[in-house]
């Protein structure tokens, strides 16, 4: 196949637009859509530093590539790459990223749980509900990055998610009935920084092929405390949807999106939500992972 807009081989087929792309032509299209969602969302303004939260894998350097290229040259605006130790055997690294941080020419924080919490994650899980590690380990992981965040004076905390991951997330949201996280979705949650996600509508194989050219790191490895089940028949019923509606993820998205915005126009939070006394920053608390943390501080 050749390229729909210059008579070079095609790289990729976009079957939502209809176009085969060359390299040259599929790059540009993908700068200008990340660069679009950084625009209508308003995700980007002088003054700000960027901290790049770096997973160790593709995606995440992707990121940190498109972020340097597009404001490595501004000065007023500065990049700064994040990673997070959690302390899971076989599973945390944060090497990766610190070497791709370093040839990108941009400074790397590592933060770990057991330097922000005293404890690493396997030691948690270990005392804890293992049904529910998962969900714990994010809450603490976020927390661990915006306390990093607030500490590097971080206004802007980047991370390389997916259209497909953003629709599986929201699809995973709708089913569990979490209202508060459409409404009141993380970036929007009150801490130091607000989360960016420049690829937020860029499918995942785009973002796949665009790391394949420019970035390091492994694919994003299965965390041992993961359990997967439901998120696991959302990707196989979504995938199976895409097959013949390839603008459904799309739609999710858009819907969150919108959702969101409602959400950011006035809505409360649920009664039910509150403020969490229990940790420094500044998020809706998250009782159970307040509980894991106090099972471990007793033992
Ligand atoms: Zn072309």
């Amino acid at each position: 196949m050749i390229c729909s807009k210059c008579r070079r081989p095609a790289v990729i087929y976009q079957r939502y637009s209809g176009l085969h792309l060359c390299r040259t032509h599929f790059e540009a299209d993908f700068d200008a859509k990340a660069k679009r969602a950084i625009r209508v969302h308003r995700w980007l303004s002088s003054g700000d530093r960027i901290g790049v939260v770096h997973r160790g894998e593709r995606d995440s350097s992707a990121l940190l590539y498109f972020l340097q290229k597009v404001m490595g040259r501004r000065r007023d605006v500065e990049l700064l790459s994040i990673s997070i130790d959690e302390g899971i055997r076989s599973y945390s690294d944060t090497s990766l990223a610190r070497s791709f941080a370093e040839k990108m020419g941009v400074r790397h924080v590592a933060s770990s749980f057991r330097g922000m919490f005293g404890l690493t994650f396997d030691d948690m899980a270990s005392h804890g509900d293992s049904r529910q590690a998962c969900s714990s380990c994010s809450t603490l992981r976020a927390l661990c990055i915006e306390r990093t965040a607030r500490e590097e004076g971080v206004t802007r905390l980047a991370i390389g998610s997916n259209l497909d991951e953003e629709a599986r997330s929201l699809f995973l949201t709708f089913l569990t009935g979490k209202a508060e996280r459409i409404i009141h979705p993380p970036e929007h949650r009150g801490g130091s920084a607000t989360w960016i996600k420049p690829f937020i509508y860029i499918p995942e194989r785009e973002v796949a092929l665009y790391a394949s050219y420019h970035a390091e790191g492994g694919r994003c490895r299965r965390c041992p405390h993961a359990s997967g089940g439901l998120s696991a028949d959302i990707r196989s019923i979504l995938a199976m949807y895409d097959r013949n509606h390839p603008s459904t993820p799309y739609a999710l998205v858009n819907l969150g999106d919108r959702l969101g915005g409602l959400g950011e126009a006035g809505l409360t939070h649920d009664r039910d939500s509150r403020q969490c006394t229990g940790w420094d920053e500044p998020v809706i608390c998250s009782c159970r992972s307040c509980r894991m943390r106090d099972e471990v501080a007793d033992v």
